[in-house]
């Protein structure tokens, strides 16, 4: 199945200039979702999992399915405030401004096998954020993988050091 033929691209959304790859038409459609975390999982077929970390708010969209098909748990990446129990942050740099990300610090044990799930990778600030909440839980990173990939923003070059993958690119 072609799946980048499923995902939507809308212009000037949510800012003028943007292309925004929207994946609501992937998730509604039953074979696409399916062939989605199919594929995603056979990309980490040959590596041991715990626990898959998915960032608010798509990542969780997918990372929620992925877990449960390659029998790994899902822990959740949140934007500040919204997870109950105590929590570490990390703080880091956009083009105008800073962004902060929060996971609860009972999440991950040390020397536990996480997988860095999102549905898309730009510029890779958000996946090295959830990198260095990971680390400095103690858990080793076995890789990040993404559905979707805008080659432009050179996002693997920031995670360079850990295996980067993704199903679809532009
Ligand atoms: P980065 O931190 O620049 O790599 O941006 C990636 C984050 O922004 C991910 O959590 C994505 O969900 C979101 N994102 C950026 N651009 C798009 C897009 O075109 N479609 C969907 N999500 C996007």
């Amino acid at each position: 199945m072609n799946l980048k033929s499923k995902i939507r691209s809308v212009l000037d959304f949510p800012i003028e200039g943007i292309d925004f790859k929207d994946i609501t038409t992937v998730l509604k459609d039953k074979e696409a979702l399916r062939e989605t975390i199919k594929q995603m999982a056979e990309k980490v077929s040959n590596r041991e999992v715990d626990l898959v970390v998915g960032m608010e708010a798509r990542g969780f969209l997918l990372g929620t399915p992925l877990a449960y098909e390659i029998g790994a748990g899902f822990v959740p990446v949140r934007k500040p405030g919204k997870l109950p129990a105590e929590t570490i942050s990390y703080e880091y740099e956009l083009e105008y401004g800073t962004d902060k990300l929060e996971m609860h610090r009972d999440a991950i044990f040390k020397g536990q096998r996480v997988l860095i799930v999102d549905d898309l990778l730009a510029t890779g600030g958000t996946a090295v954020a959830t990198a260095k909440m990971i680390e400095e839980l103690g858990g080793d990173i076995v890789g990040a993988l993404f559905f979707i990939e805008l080659d432009e923003l050179k996002g693997r070059e920031k995670l360079s050091g850990y295996s980067v993958e993704s199903i679809v690119q532009y």
